[in-house]
């Protein structure tokens, strides 16, 4: 599933074929995705200059002057930047042609979306599903202070709360185990009872982990232009995620597997407390 490093990634390397480029025609090969598309988008974007491209959460934002494309990757989402007499394959719904290029957007399991907001629903932090999203976790807005001062009523496991997406957004599955470790933190631990100086610690841990992971995916860049385009997560060696059983990269002691809500956590027991 892509996560935020992969659709920030996305962002960057589609962003210098849309930015300041016109719509010359919208493509839709299905009546939508996880929600039908907007079956007025051809009308709506055709002839229209796209601003600006900009990213909430795993929301991938392309901005024109009367509103704000939102595109979603799902599960199994991605987009391609293509020459424009590229074939459709099988997977291949929605198309966004600028002059001699266009965006594909490629979904086999369908669980994508494309939507529109218009300005006059307000500006698109207010779309329905962007509104309840947490802080960016990169952004100026998120510190130790964010997660302390939202987890004082919060007796879930801290592993449960970041995932959750309320307090910040972007902290996956893989991301979480690997910022708790790197924090020292049991993954365990209700958040309530984490203090404000461990916090700072888990803050510093997830700005590092997505940076970096953002900074390897750059190297992928070149996917995004022909070949086949297909990214799953960045290739980043991990301390704990997916190493059961196996020594950890500190103190040796086997890496532990427990399931919380459904999801695998992976931890090392002497170096999180
Ligand atoms: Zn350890």
């Amino acid at each position: 599933m892509p996560e935020l490093p992969e659709v920030e990634v996305t962002r960057r390397g589609v962003a210098p074929y849309l930015e300041n480029h016109i719509v010359s025609a919208v493509v839709l090969r299905r009546s939508g995705l996880r929600w039908p598309f907007p079956p007025d988008l051809p009308a709506l974007l055709s002839g229209r200059t796209v601003r600006a491209t900009g990213r909430r959460g795993k929301y991938l934002l392309i901005r024109f002057d009367h509103g704000t494309l939102i595109i979603h990757l799902g599960m199994s989402g991605h987009l391609r930047i293509l020459p424009l007499d590229s074939a459709p394959l099988k997977h291949d719904h929605f198309d966004l042609v600028l002059g001699s290029r266009l965006m594909r957007m490629t979904d086999p399991r369908r669980f994508g979306a494309v939507l529109w907001h218009g300005c006059e629903d307000g500006t698109v932090d207010e779309h329905v599903l962007l509104r309840g999203l947490g802080a960016e976790p990169l952004g100026e807005q998120f510190s130790a202070q964010t997660l302390y001062r939202h987890t004082r009523q919060r007796s879930a496991a801290i592993k449960q709360v970041l995932l959750a997406g309320d307090i910040v957004v972007g902290v996956g599955n893989i991301y979480a185990s690997e910022s708790l470790f790197r924090a020292g933190i049991n993954p365990k631990t209700p958040a309530k009872r984490i203090s404000l100086a461990r916090y700072e610690k888990l803050a510093e841990a997830i700005r590092a982990i997505l940076a970096a992971a953002i900074e390897q995916g750059g190297s992928t860049l070149r996917d995004f232009v022909g070949a086949d385009g297909q990214s799953g997560y960045f290739q980043q060696s991990y301390f704990v995620y997916d190493r059961c059983g196996e020594p950890c990269r500190i103190c040796g002691a086997a890496v532990r597997q427990i399931k919380q809500g459904q999801r695998s956590t992976f931890y090392c027991v002497n170096c999180q407390k």
